[in-house]
């Protein structure tokens, strides 16, 4: 078949489908409004949840940054691309986390390729729950070791797949709070159960860093779980942190070891070093700002109570910021998504793939840097429009 006859015949089945991805072009920075085609558009679907991704404290960092460093890291980690903004870095986030050590990625995705790939192979064994992200999908792929999935959150599947498949090395992963639904996994169960069959944990934390925890130092800090507990924990820079790339930390011979096994990790371009900067200064700021966290946890309330009152099918959690409305069919969250859309307001609906069949839904998402007032118009809007969809 002709390429473009390919093509085509891919992207007519797409439309069919309703499952045809569009991009927004925005014309400035990461904000609760954006100007799209020269109109404003209140936005809840970005993951800058503590508001910093256009914080002016962190765009000094950055601008500062650059003259010292420049803009490219100009090569690898393990060529001459580390620096010092690196490793200091590195050295923050290992303490941010109570860790021995910490490795920077450039991205989420990358890391988790980099990780799972880098310590498992052929023989060995990965657990995962059916919801965890597509890129630990994709890291167990890469490794090519046998992936097992259990039901959402269900302990004991997971601890009858244990039970019946050994193998010298297991790993167990898992999100810390689910990336499309807002909902926590089960940690303390889940480190239970690992460590009665001697299999290793692994915590993508990439929505509750920043977040979750009296301190905001995520899914292991509300549950109050340690290194010894969950031995390895990634994490993301580009969501609450409002930054860029994504780290691995735990301890020194984890370190080491993905330092000479991680492919995603050795044969790839550095991070450029501003915004390893600009993510310190971020840290630091997430760390101090507590009255970001105790904002966004009120508009979490108030968006909750709110969509309640109005009979919306809403799910996850009340600790998080995603907060998914269920709609089923994609044409059913597509036309909520665009009648939004013509009133000004931006939730970009998720379908399948990236969720379940017959689960399409809106990822309603709040942030530190949205008012109370916006979420009311939000409201408004969205039980509105319910009324009128017939799809
Ligand atoms: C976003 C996300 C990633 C990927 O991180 P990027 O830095 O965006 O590549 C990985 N895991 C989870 C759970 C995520 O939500």
């Amino acid at each position: 078949m002709i390429l473009e006859t390919y093509l085509h015949s891919i992207l007519a089945q797409r439309k069919a489908e309703g499952l045809y991805r569009k991009r927004h072009t925005h014309q400035g920075a990461q904000t609760p409004t954006l100007l799209i085609d020269g109109k404003t558009y209140l936005s809840f679907c970005s993951n800058d949840y503590l508001g910093l991704a256009a914080y002016p404290e962190i765009i000094h960092a950055l601008s500062q940054s650059a003259e010292k460093y420049g803009v490219g890291s100009g090569a690898a980690h393990l060529i001459s691309g580390h620096s010092t903004a690196h490793q200091a870095l590195e050295s923050a986030l290992a303490h941010y986390t109570g860790r021995a050590r910490a490795l920077l990625f450039s991205t989420g995705y990358m890391a988790n390729l980099g990780i799972i790939s880098g310590l498992l192979g052929r023989d060995d064994l990965i657990f995962m729950d059916k919801l965890n992200h597509a890129s630990l999908l994709d890291g167990a792929l890469l490794a090519r070791a046998k992936l097992l999935r259990y039901p959402h959150a269900d302990v004991a599947a997971l601890d009858r797949l244990l039970q019946a498949n050994p193998a010298r090395h297991r790993l167990v992963v898992t999100d810390g709070v689910f990336s499309m639904d807002g909902t926590l996994a089960p940690l303390p169960e889940l480190v239970a159960v690992a460590q009665r069959h001697n299999a290793w944990l692994m915590v993508d934390d990439a929505h509750g860093l920043g977040v979750l925890g009296a301190h905001g130092r995520g899914s292991l800090e509300h549950h109050q779980l340690d290194s010894e507990a969950v031995p390895i924990l990634m994490g993301t820079l580009g969501k609450a942190f409002g930054v860029f790339g994504a780290f691995v930390a735990g301890s020194d011979a984890l370190i080491e070891t993905l330092i000479q096994t991680a492919r995603s990790y050795i044969y790839t371009t550095a991070l450029p070093p501003v915004l390893a900067d600009a993510t310190r200064t971020s840290l630091q700021i997430a760390d101090k700002d507590q009255w970001r966290r105790d904002k966004l946890q009120a508009l979490v309330n108030q968006f909750r109570s709110g969509a309640e009152q109005l009979g919306l099918p809403l799910t996850g959690s009340a600790l998080t910021p995603i907060q998914p409305l269920i709609l089923g069919k994609p044409e059913r969250a597509t036309a909520l998504s665009e009648a939004l859309y013509t009133r000004g307001i931006l939730v970009t609906a998720i379908r399948p793939p990236t969720v379940p069949e017959g689960t399409a839904r809106l990822r309603v998402t709040l942030s530190a840097a949205h008012e109370p007032e916006q979420v009311e118009t939000l409201l408004y809007h969205l039980s509105d429009c319910l009324k009128h969809i017939h799809v």
